[in-house]
């Protein structure tokens, strides 16, 4: 996705970024990505502007990037894979996915990508700073389905409520209810989570009119989820 007045590129990145793209969503396919519209909305969005200039000729590798505050832009591969796994539930695969909710906007650049993939898109930051940046790094884009929200996203959002898909970036010791509450049923919630031994895992949490499902998948590394704001 290209900014909707296209700002000149970041100085000496001297890159065909699109060409770049396309060869990531090449990787990605071949790492076993699979999902049609992720892979579309991998190709579309500018990873490039949502990093430091110093950075921005590794943007398009596969790996994550610090965005200040300690904190890190997720790698492109583990991006893609929660994106697939959403549209992989019941309400995913009945069409379009309605409402979603990402906890950990960090650099905005996953909320630009499930923009592509949802009809809303609610991010949540408990950093004032980077929520402020995430403002001014998806302002070009002009995105009115995305909407960025400050506070804690331990709490979810219960105006948004419920989300066909909830998505958080941050990993803590336990999946917090509020997320279980404001999770529609068919709706799915892909989190990191610490498990036992101290790793973390990536957890899958379909809520079914039976009740709540849970998988636990392969290892992950996030940054902690933290209560409060700062
Ligand atoms: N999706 C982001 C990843 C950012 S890293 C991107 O594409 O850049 C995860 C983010 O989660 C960090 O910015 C961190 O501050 C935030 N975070 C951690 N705990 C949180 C909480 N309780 N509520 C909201 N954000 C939280």
């Amino acid at each position: 996705m290209k900014p909707a007045a296209a700002p000149t590129p970041a100085p000496g990145h001297g890159m065909d970024s699109a060409a770049v793209r396309a060869r990531m969503v090449q990787k990605l396919a071949a790492m076993g990505i699979a999902s049609a519209p992720v892979l579309r909305a991998m190709g579309l969005v500018e990873r490039h502007r949502f990093v430091d200039s110093a950075l921005v000729n590794q943007a398009y590798e596969d790996t994550s990037l610090p965005i200040g505050l300690g904190q890190t832009i997720s790698k492109p591969n583990v991006v893609a894979r929660m994106g697939e796994l959403l549209l992989d539930s019941p309400l995913g695969k009945a069409g379009p996915l309605g409402r979603v909710l990402e906890i950990g906007t960090g650099c905005g650049y996953q909320a630009a990508v499930l923009a592509v993939l949802a009809r809303e898109v609610y991010s949540i930051e408990r950093l004032r700073g980077l929520h402020d940046k995430a403002r001014a790094n998806l302002r070009p884009f002009r995105l009115p389905n995305v909407h960025l929200l400050f506070g804690d996203g331990m709490l979810g959002y219960p105006k948004g409520a419920p989300y066909a898909g909830i998505i958080a970036a941050a990993g803590g010791d336990a999946i917090p209810q509020a997320w279980l509450d404001q999770l529609a049923v068919g709706g799915r919630l892909v989190a990191p989570m610490v498990t036992s031994g101290g790793k973390q895992a990536l957890v899958v949490v379909d809520k079914t009119a039976q009740g709540l499902k849970q998988q636990l998948l392969e290892a992950v590394h996030f940054v902690p989820l933290k209560s409060g704001i700062a």
